[in-house]
């Protein structure tokens, strides 16, 4: 139901993940005529359903969710969407050049590494948690701490290469950078708005949030979906704005763009020099990465005292014991990057490595399904760091381009950008910000 440059619909919400959801819904709740549109076949952008080797369907995106992310767990628990808690019981493997070794905490057979790790551990914390959720930024020092990427600061602290690899990568595994070039004050902001360093993978939804997309879904009564349209240009015309995909064209008086800004980048934006330079959004870099399940009769590892959790810091950075009452799971967490290898030679990889570190019985699993982002033209990435530099000398999370047209993704939120934190927040933030604008124009009048 395409509008062809007719009547407008009040507000054009492109991108249909998480944050173009919650935007709608809201947009909806107020009372506007909104029309969602999206370039895939699918809603839901990076979290997506799998199909795994058994048929049944898996999530392949997001799934856990960390202490500090509040607007999660509020819509969380209005949805009705529980929490599962990573099964703890048993010894964790950190592997270090290849041999795994059973720990309790990360060097824990060998105290002086471990003292070193955990000195890096409370001074990085003790920097994160100076202040309050998102206001790193404004330390008098955050410029300071934003010229260093973590990788140097950690190696001014250690000559322990072993050490400071598994700290940056615990530290920033989630950010998606391959090269490490990880601003530190990007570092800590991000574990900020987590309430912990990165590695908040004890509470997850079993089911993924896919889960939480579809209770979304249901809350858009009227509000016109479009899939398969590939927004391509975005046009002031009218007084509002033209968004064309092809020859296809929706009007809106106003628009949010809820994407990565990566993606963004790929739009024309005509007779609006805001967007065209609009410096800001350039800066963020985006990986694709591997998730896999692999799922088993039975917790083989327990046999043998272990937890299932594996810390590597070779190509496969954690396996996380996902286990439920109902079955026996290992997530596979890898940052891959873009890259030409075929699905088998993931599967392989993934099994042996779970082998190698767990026990044999790993080669065996009752069910595997991998999702490869490299090969999904529309998420950008997975991860979204942010090099030295690029949070004090402009402003990443810029969201308002021209009037009636902003910015939501969770690339463009302050806090819990990259994670779905992020997204729910940017999208209550464009919805506010259009609702509060029509109601002062109303208010003009
Ligand atoms: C493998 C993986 C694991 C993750 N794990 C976690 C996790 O455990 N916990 C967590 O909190 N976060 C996790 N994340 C991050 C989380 O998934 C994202 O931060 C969040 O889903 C982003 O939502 P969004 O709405 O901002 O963007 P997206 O989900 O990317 O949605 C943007 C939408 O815009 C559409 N689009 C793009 N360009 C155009 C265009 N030109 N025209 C029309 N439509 C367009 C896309 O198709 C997409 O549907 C993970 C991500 C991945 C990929």
């Amino acid at each position: 139901m395409e509008n062809s440059g007719g009547s407008a619909v009040d507000v054009a919400v492109v991108g249909a993940g998480i944050a173009g959801l919650v935007a709608a819904r809201e947009l909806e709740a107020a009372g506007c005529e909104v029309m969602l549109l999206d370039a895939r076949e699918r809603i839901g952008g990076r979290t997506v359903r799998t199909v795994a080797e058994s048929g049944e369907l898996i999530e392949g995106g997001a799934q856990f969710v960390k202490g500090g992310h509040s607007a999660t767990l509020r819509l969380l628990e209005e949805s009705g969407i529980a929490l599962q808690t990573s099964p703890a019981a048993g010894a964790d493997v950190y592997v270090e050049g290849g041999i795994g070794r059973r720990e309790t905490a990360p060097f824990s057979g060998s105290p002086e590494r471990a003292r070193e790790y955990a000195a890096l551990q409370h001074e990085f914390e003790a920097l994160a948690f100076s202040c309050g959720t998102g206001e790193i930024v404004a330390r008098a020092d955050a410029a300071k701490l934003d010229a260093e990427s973590l990788p140097e600061w950690v190696s001014a602290r250690t000559d322990d290469r072993g050490v400071s690899r598994r700290f940056v990568t615990d530290t920033s595994f989630g950010m998606g950078s391959l090269d490490g070039e990880v601003s530190l004050l990007a570092a800590l902001h991000y574990a900020n708005a987590a309430g912990a360093p990165d590695l908040g993978h004890e509470r997850f939804i079993a089911t993924g949030f896919s889960t939480l997309v579809d209770a979304l879904a249901v809350q858009l009564r009227e509000t016109t979906t479009l899939l398969d349209f590939h927004v391509d240009h975005v046009e002031r015309a009218n007084g509002g704005y033209e968004i064309r995909s092809g020859s296809r064209v929706v009007s809106a008086t106003q628009v949010v763009l809820a994407m990565s800004p990566v993606l963004m980048r790929c739009i024309e934006f005509v007779g609006l020099d805001v967007v065209d330079d609009w410096i800001p959004g350039r800066r963020w870099r985006q990986e694709p990465s591997v998730k896999g399940l692999l799922r088993y009769e039975r917790p083989f590892w327990a046999d043998t005292g272990l937890s299932g959790n594996v810390a590597g810091d070779g190509e496969i950075s954690y396996l996380i014991n996902t286990s439920t009452p109902e079955s026996h799971d290992l997530t596979v967490l890898w940052n891959l990057g873009r890259h030409d290898r075929s699905p088998a030679d993931l599967r392989r990889t993934m099994l042996d490595f779970a082998a190698e570190h767990l026990g044999h019985e790993a080669l065996a699993p009752r069910d595997v399904a991998i999702t490869d982002w490299s090969a999904d033209p529309f998420s950008g990435g997975c991860g979204s760091p942010l090099s030295p530099g690029d949070l004090t000398s402009g402003d990443p999370f810029a969201f308002e381009f021209a009037p009636g047209l902003v910015r939501a993704g969770t690339e463009s939120s302050p806090i819990g950008w990259g994670s779905v934190e992020g997204a729910i927040r940017s999208g209550f933030r464009a919805a506010e910000v259009l609702i509060s604008g029509e109601e002062q124009k109303g208010a003009d009048r």
